[in-house]
């Protein structure tokens, strides 16, 4: 079978080996091999052995067994084939093995790069999808992704969340306008309620220094004025004269036409004195029928003429009720030490008026001291 010429295309060569290990029958070409001294080993399997050539075979030793001992030969058979052809079917298997592994492989890649790309490309959409919101534009869609399962749950999941996400932000919109819109509505309010509490307050303030019966600065507005006039005369130096003039008997005018008629009268008196006034005179009423005027920059001289002819105009007043008034004159007044002082001297110089028969002007004829070192009035608590 081994010298087979299939055989020996294979690179199959024969040798026989007497008991001593030499060689009896050897291949035609290779008459000149020397064979391996250790070629023993093949005995136990075949191995590969480099022979004398250089080259390597696979060898196999094989002893020919004899039925009888006494017939023993003691040959041995053995094969040789060059390593390569010996494993030309190994390695054409091989060969096959990679070619069918690589193929394989690049199969595989292919799909997992397609499975990769059924992945990602609604992922990207989901990504895509997320960015548009997050750029504030809410009426984005999330993608609805039906497969694979994993991927239709995230898609649904995210879905879910963003619209829930939507909703708050729609309800704190909608929440902050209304807190915007209360706070609008508050402030309105509050604008409008300070603002009536300013005009109250305004309304109080005016209520607080007038008289309302005549419309007229009142006592607590003329003392104010009354200090702030007398440190700016005691500056100047330019008199200030102080009058306080009353309506002569007016009692009687209550008792014979009533309080109504009483207070017309008032009214008519406070119009006459002043139109009958400068428009840098004060006039006031200091309280009951009794009038206090005011004359910055005006002497002693000019005073009395004014107030005869605020005297002359009262007197000529129109109407049911006649009346007359007096007059009690100080100037210059701001050199009193005390408002009190002030207003006596006027007051006493009225009394004269009234003593001397009413209807008339006095001067207080008393000294007002020359000079005073404060700058005005002490106040009217302390004075
Ligand atoms: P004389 O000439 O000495 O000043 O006498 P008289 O009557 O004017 O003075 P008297 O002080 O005795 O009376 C003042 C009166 O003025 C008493 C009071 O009822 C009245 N009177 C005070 N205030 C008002 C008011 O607002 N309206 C009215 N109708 N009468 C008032
Ligand atoms: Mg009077
Ligand atoms: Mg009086």
């Amino acid at each position: 079978d081994l010298r087979s010429p299939l055989a020996r295309d294979q690179g199959v060569r024969v040798f026989l080996l007497d008991r001593a290990g030499q060689p009896i029958h050897r291949p035609a070409d290779a008459a000149t091999h020397v064979l391996p001294t250790d070629l023993m080993q093949a005995l136990a399997a075949p191995v590969v052995q480099a022979w004398t050539d250089g080259k390597l075979y696979l060898t196999a030793a094989v002893p020919v067994s004899a039925l009888n001992p006494a017939t023993d030969l003691g040959w041995t058979v053995v094969t040789r084939q060059p390593l390569s052809q010996a494993l030309a079917d190994a390695r054409e298997a091989q060969r096959a093995a990679v070619v069918a592994g690589l193929l394989t492989a690049v199969m595989v890649a292919l799909l997992a790069w397609g499975a990769a790309g059924r992945l990602m490309r609604p992922l990207r959409r989901i990504v895509a999808a997320a960015r548009e919101l997050r750029a504030g534009r809410l009426e984005t869609r999330m993608p609805v992704i039906d497969s694979p399962r994993e991927m239709h749950e995230l898609s649904q999941a995210l879905t879910e969340m963003t619209a829930s996400l939507i909703n708050h932000e729609r309800e704190l919109e909608t929440a902050n306008r209304e807190l915007e819109r209360r706070v609008a509505e508050r402030t309105a309010e509050l604008t409008q309620a300070t603002e009536s509490l300013r005009a109250a307050n305004a309304k109080l303030e005016h209520l607080a220094r007038r008289d309302t019966l005549t419309g007229l600065p009142n006592r607590r507005s003329l003392t104010e004025t009354l200090h702030a006039e007398v440190r700016r005369h005691r500056r100047s130096g330019q008199a200030l004269t102080l009058i306080l003039a009353d309506v002569d008997h007016f009692k009687k005018v209550n008792d014979t036409h009533g309080h109504a008629a009483g207070d017309a009268v008032l009214r008519a008196v406070a119009r006459t004195l002043v139109g009958g006034c400068r428009i840098t005179d004060l006039v006031g009423r200091f309280g009951g029928e009794e009038f206090l005027l005011l004359m910055p920059e005006t002497d002693l001289a000019g005073a009395r003429v004014a107030c005869e002819k605020l005297r002359e105009r009262v007197q000529a007043l129109d109407g049911p009720v006649r009346v007359t008034m007096s007059f009690g004159v100080v100037s210059p007044a701001q050199y009193f030490s005390t408002m009190e002082e002030a207003l006596n001297a006027a007051d006493e110089a009225l009394y004269r008026a009234k003593a001397e028969g009413r209807n008339r002007v006095c001067v207080y004829d008393g000294q007002p001291p020359q000079a005073a070192p404060s700058s005005g009035f002490l106040p009217l608590e302390d004075a």
